[in-house]
């Protein structure tokens, strides 16, 4: 059933009148704001309630259809700013989480040596009592390893290591770390900006992959398509500068390949010729110093480097500044480059030229919304590596991990292992069964996102704040992190159990909301304003404020990006992606992901090498051989597609495969490329470097069995190696 904004607003009572909705069949439908009593549960009837989809970071708005009791599908909420009714297959496949077979149900101890997955039920009382007797143990000592939480769970978790004299570290696998330190390097911003690609007149995107996996897919796919037929007269042009034809760039006008790790001197090129064609919207003094920086740059000297050839730097230059409304983004491989924070800078400098900060189709800042426990500094990589170096073995003898599974998502030759071997205990609040999980001696299982309370603060892109309510009553033995937290600061006592004297998440919750309620809309008693946040999915303003920029900061010269192995033994470059569907690997445990063609092979439920189709001729190799991918640090096998939209000498394979542990759909299927990079990192952000690796490539002599889905007029068939199956 569609549900239009009309309809939403109609049916949680804020729009024109009415509860049920047209074109149900009769059925009734309401979106109500708290769990459903019993007798609200009536056969056949579905009520809808308002939530935030917790799959990725992005936290769009959702509704969630439940008949008797159990969720049965999962829309985007029309009326959040994000989103605006959309949603993508992971936010659809979240059910599947929910429903998972192979969710941790109640508390568990080790069972067995650390690391082996053996594990025992142990009651709830007794888990808590071990928990609180490690923190009094270790003052100091604890480190939580956290998924960022924007929202009411990061205040929480932030004041409670703060007064037990621990460490936080809120990390994101790939976070967009390098355009946050860019940001601050380019305009003084601490948080990361909207992109109006719904009003751009010339998109020129140096490896964002906008339409697949960043900052927020759906909201810049909804903008995208605004972008090129929203508007009677304009059909904006998109240009795609990147090594890889990535499903962003096979959505472009015109894919422009670079080498890897060169597309900051290609910015920079582009800025040069700006400028000194005369078409910079720049004051007096800047002019000065942007031309101080470009001088002595030359644009035959960057062709050579970058491998785009002069005329085509020059039409791109030409194009960008000519555009009514040109806009320069970057990110995915062009920001996971040991030179990442340069090379967005030297992007950023290019809207600085054309003078689009804060006007329509260009870059804008907006006012954060101002809740109250919003902080949730996001780190990189090179944090969490920091652990492994602190000298002192005490300062990390208490490990916690709350949706994070460094384990897997950091390659083994970083050696992060250490941490988790050195730690003397350490505590899971996962709901499944990860490779970090696994080397837990304790798991409190958290509740699924769709059973539990919390709010999702989106500062920048939309300034909105969701509220997540529990759509569904919990399905198993779990608590929710939140309760846990509270719970133990109440058994340590103190300060702690002073400054975290809630009896429970939701109240905690509901008085960060009430604070915030007393700040943006005094007039309105808290009681209906938060009924109405919990009908609507959160607060938020029809429009942000842009917050003024002053500062501009010329680029500075991207160095050259370094890569690990010699160009002789290694011959290729090599770049893991993170599926569309599977992500960083959190997807791999819900089989529609699995079932998800890959929109450029079609392949699905494995691991693949993606071989220009020359190169794969040279040495020898047909479509589907096994072939062994080797770098300076670890070999892998997966089977070879041919991918024309490489370079011959560039192999990308996608991320999300190879678990060891994570359930039955995800378990020791396919391969993960993680374990061939090296431990290099863009110094600025933190961020590790994902393609700094070069390798090179073996023939097996041996068969693989990729499974490639054909789209056909008369539906989808599968082909192995044997043929259809
Ligand atoms: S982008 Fe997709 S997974 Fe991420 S929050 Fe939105 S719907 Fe959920």
């Amino acid at each position: 059933m569609d549900l239009n904004r009309r309809d939403f607003l109609k049916v949680i009572g804020l729009g024109a009148a009415g509860s049920a909705l047209p074109g149900c069949g009769g059925e009734t439908a309401k979106l109500i704001p708290a769990v459903l009593p019993d007798e609200e549960i009536v056969p056949g009837v579905a009520n809808w309630y308002a939530s935030v989809c917790r799959e990725c970071e992005a936290g769009c708005g959702i509704i969630v259809r439940v008949m008797e009791g159990r969720a049965k599908k999962i829309e985007g909420n029309p009326d959040h700013p994000l989103n605006r009714g959309k949603l993508c297959a992971r936010g659809q496949a979240s059910l599947q989480g929910l429903y998972n077979p192979d969710r941790i149900r109640g508390p568990l101890q080790r069972d067995g040596e650390r690391g082996e997955g053996r594990f025992k039920p142990i009651p709830w009382e007794d888990a808590m009592s071990r928990w609180v007797a490690a923190l009094q143990k270790h003052p100091g000592g604890a480190v939580l390893i956290s998924r960022p939480v924007p929202g009411t769970l990061a205040g929480l978790f932030s004041t409670f290591m703060k007064e037990i004299s621990g460490t936080v570290l809120f990390y994101e696998p790939s976070a967009e770390r390098p355009l946050r330190a860019a940001n601050r390097k380019s305009f003084g911003i601490d948080f990361l900006p909207d992109y109006d690609l719904a009003n751009t007149t010339y998109l020129l995107s140096f490896g964002a992959p906008f339409l697949s996996h960043w900052l927020s897919p759906v909201h810049f796919g909804i903008a995208y398509g605004e972008m090129r037929q929203g508007r009677p007269a304009v059909r904006g042009r998109f240009v795609q500068v990147e090594p890889r034809l990535s499903m962003t760039a096979a959505s472009a006008d015109r894919w422009v390949p670079i080498r890897p790790g060169t597309e900051g001197l290609l910015a920079v090129a582009i800025g040069r010729l700006i400028l000194k064609e005369g078409r910079a919207k720049l004051s007096r003094e800047d002019r000065c110093r942007f031309e101080k920086f470009y001088d002595p740059f030359s644009i035959d000297r960057i062709a050579n480097e970058t491998g785009v050839a002069e005329e085509e730097i020059v039409r791109l230059a030409r194009e960008f500044y000519t555009a009514a409304s040109p806009l320069a983004i970057g990110g995915g491989i062009a920001s996971e480059q040991t030179n990442g924070t340069d090379t967005l800078v030297a992007i950023n400098a290019l809207n600085l030229l054309v003078g689009n900060i804060n006007q329509p189709g260009g870059i804008h800042f907006f006012q954060p919304s101002g809740f109250p426990a919003s902080s949730a500094e996001v780190v990189g990589e090179q944090a969490l590596l920091d652990l492994k170096n602190r000298t002192q073995k005490p300062s990390r003898a208490l490990l916690m991990l709350y949706q994070s599974n460094p384990l897997y998502t950091l390659p083994p030759s970083t050696q992060f292992r250490q941490v988790f071997e050195e730690a003397d205990f350490i505590v899971s609040f996962s709901p499944f069964l990860d490779e970090s999980t696994a080397m837990a001696d304790l798991i409190l299982p958290d509740h699924f996102f769709l059973e539990s309370w919390g709010d999702h603060v989106t500062e920048g892109i939309a300034p909105a704040v969701g509220l997540a309510q529990p759509v569904v009553i919990p399905r198993y033995d779990t608590r929710p992190v939140g309760d846990l937290f509270l719970s133990a600061a109440n058994r340590f006592g103190g300060g702690l159990k002073e400054r975290l004297s809630w009896t429970d998440f939701r109240t905690m919750v509901r008085e960060q909301w009430q604070d915030f309620f007393a700040l943006r809309q005094p007039a309105q008693p808290f009681d209906a304003a938060w009924v109405e946040a919990l009908q609507r999915g959160g607060w938020w303003k029809p429009e942000g404020k842009p917050v003024p920029i002053s500062q501009r900061g010329a680029p500075t010269a991207p160095e050259p990006a370094r890569f690990e192995g010699s160009e002789k033994e290694f011959p290729f470059h090599f770049y893991p992606f993170p599926s569309m569907g599977l992500h960083q690997g959190e997807g791999a445990n819900r089989p529609w992901l699995q079932e998800l063609p890959d929109p450029l092979t079609t392949v699905v439920w494995g691991s693949w090498v993606e071989i220009n189709p020359k190169t794969a001729q040279e040495y020898g190799l047909a479509e589907r051989d096994l072939v062994r991918v080797i770098s300076p640090y670890g070999v892998i096998e997966a089977p070879v597609i041919f991918f024309p939209g490489n370079p011959p000498d560039l192999i990308s394979m996608p991320l999300g495969q190879g678990h060891t542990f994570y359930g039955r759909y995800a378990r020791e299927r396919g391969v993960n490329p993680l374990t061939l990079l090296a431990p290099l990192i863009d110094p600025p952000s933190g961020g590790l470097a994902t393609g700094a690796t070069r390798v090179r490539i073996e023939r097996t002599g041996k068969r693989g069995r990729p499974v490639l889905v054909d789209q056909t007029g008369q539906g989808a068939k599968r082909h192995t190696e044997e043929g259809e199956a």
